[in-house]
Formats: structure tokens, C-alpha cells, sequence
């Protein structure tokens, strides 16, 4: 188990059922196989081109930048990645070589692991020889440490942001409204303030999030940090992550009362990943 002490800070004390506890609790069912249940249920390992590279979608490519967290969340949909053999690490070469010959990506992804555990330093060297790269229009970064470990988003990262060639996505991941507070409301303006465009992916998660109330408040609560909704997706069918499954049915209904409650920008696109499929697939 693993949980910055910023985020274990939000929790309700003494409460069991508390929605940012119960994501990083571990469970003895995690050791039990269920069926559907896969090591790898996305397809990352067929969409692996060079160490620590992922191209699966046009246009994209996805750098696995390392294998670290600062969060071990238990329905991680890459909880079973062979990080210790790919990860980027230090020779990039690679990598490079790949995104200079795909004329097609116009986007590089940072993501892992969390690219956030990279010193800032590291995460300059790497953005500086992307620069070089003609074809690059954007430059996206997942993270959850702006949500588990606000401080980590210092004026160096910061400056580096704001400094990069192109248009700056991040896409932090939280579930719950309770995952902010005045500290995240912090970074992600700080992160804003440095230009970028912030956005959030949820997982619908049983017994976390999966009720109209929570989801509302999470919209609601992301946006007054400045954050706009992108994906709520279906949880990926990962070994180890059973009991945060919830029904498609479920799903489209919680999605349907999204709709009647907010704005058309508060309600996320709701997304299953398929192994193989061109895109996330809408949920229908
Ligand atoms: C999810 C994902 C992306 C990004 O997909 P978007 O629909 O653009 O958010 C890119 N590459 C890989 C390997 C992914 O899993």
C-alpha cells in the first residue's frame, strides 16, 4: 500500500466505507482470480512499440515515462505492466527514433507510472528533445499527483510548463469530490496559471462513486477547481479489481442523471477501453 500523507489527510477518520480509503485499501479478494478479470485488458503489451512507447490511437503516442506512483490504486488497469523491463529511462533514443519516423503524431503523452515522480530536471530533458521533433503540436500529461501530492506541482514544474513549444493538456485523475481541497485548488491553478488546459478522467468505481450524488459533487467540485470533465470511464477488467466492477446498466443510468443535472460541459464522455478498438469506445 502506498499513500501520500496529503491524501490520506482527507479521509474520514474511523470510517471504513470513506471513498479515498477504500481506493487504495488493499483486499484479500485481490488474490482470488475472477473470470474476465485479465493481467493486461486494455492491449498495452500489443500496442508497445519501443521501450516505454505505446502508439495505439492516430495521431498519439504514449510514453510510459516511468514505473513509479505516488499512489497504489487498487483497480490501477496497469497494476500487472512489466515496468521493470519498459519504462523509458534514460536512453530515450528509441523513442525518438519512433515519434520522428511516425509523421502522423501530433501528440506525445506522458504517462506511466506517473510522469510527475520524474524530477523537473528529467522532465526538461525529455520535453527539450521532443522539441526538436517537427511534427508535435501538443503535449498532454496524466497525473495523479496534483490530486495525492499537490506540492509536487512547484514554480519549476511550473515554469517548465509554461515554457514548453506547444499547448499543454493535463489530465489529473480523481474520483471523488472529497479528493480536493484548498492544496489541490492550489496546484491546479498554478498549473492553469502556467497555461494549461486541465482536465479529469474518472473511473466509475462500486461503493466509491458509483451514485448520481457522488458524481455530481465530483463535476461540481472539479469545476469550481478549474477542472473540466473528459472521461468517466468503465472500470478496465484488470486481475485484482473485481469488486470495483459496476454494471453497463448502472453505468448509462448514473450517465442519464449526469445529464439532467448539469451543464452539457459538466458531464463526462462515457468510455470503455476495448482491446484493439481505434478509440474509447462510447458507452451506448
Ligand atoms: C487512452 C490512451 C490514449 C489517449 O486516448 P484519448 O481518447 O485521446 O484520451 C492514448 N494512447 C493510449 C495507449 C491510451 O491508452
Amino acid at each position: 500500500m502506498l499513500v501520500p500523507r496529503a491524501y490520506a489527510s482527507r479521509m474520514q477518520r474511523g470510517n471504513r466505507h470513506d471513498p479515498l480509503l477504500l481506493q487504495v485499501l488493499p483486499d484479500s479478494s485481490e488474490q482470488v482470480p475472477v473470470p474476465g478479470f485479465v493481467n493486461d485488458p486494455v492491449g498495452d503489451s500489443q500496442s508497445r512499440q519501443t521501450r516505454g512507447l505505446l502508439h495505439k490511437y492516430h495521431g498519439r503516442a504514449l510514453l510510459i515515462s516511468t514505473g513509479a506512483c505516488a499512489v497504489h490504486c487498487r483497480y490501477c488497469f496497469r497494476q500487472h505492466y512489466p515496468y521493470a523491463n519498459d519504462h523509458l529511462g534514460r536512453n530515450l533514443e528509441p523513442a525518438l527514433a519512433y515519434i520522428e519516423r511516425q509523421s502522423d503524431i501530433a501528440e506525445v503523452i506522458l504517462s506511466g507510472g506517473d510522469p510527475l515522480m520524474l524530477d523537473t530536471a528529467r522532465l526538461a530533458e525529455l520535453g527539450g528533445r521532443l522539441s526538436a521533433v517537427e511534427h508535435i503540436r501538443r503535449l498532454r500529461i496524466h497525473t495523479r499527483l496534483p490530486v495525492v501530492l499537490p506540492d509536487r506541482v512547484d514554480q519549476d514544474f511550473c515554469a517548465w510548463i509554461n515554457a514548453l513549444p506547444w499547448p499543454v493538456v493535463v489530465v489529473i485523475h480523481a474520483n471523488h469530490g472529497a479528493e480536493f481541497d484548498s492544496q489541490v485548488d492550489g496546484a491546479i491553478s498554478r498549473m492553469r496559471a502556467a497555461g494549461a488546459h486541465v482536465f479529469n478522467q474518472a473511473v466509475l468505481l462500486k461503493d466509491i462513486n458509483d451514485n448520481e450524488d457522488s458524481l455530481v459533487e465530483l463535476m461540481e467540485r472539479s469545476f469550481a477547481a478549474g477542472v473540466v470533465p473528459y472521461y468517466l470511464h468503465l472500470l478496465d477488467r484488470v486481475e485484482g479489481a473485481a469488486r470495483f466492477d459496476t454494471s453497463t446498466e448502472l453505468a448509462l443510468q448514473l450517465h442519464e442523471r449526469l445529464r439532467l443535472r448539469l451543464p452539457g460541459y459538466l458531464v463526462p464522455r462515457l468510455v470503455r477501453e476495448q482491446a484493439g478498438a481505434p478509440y474509447k469506445l462510447p458507452v451506448l
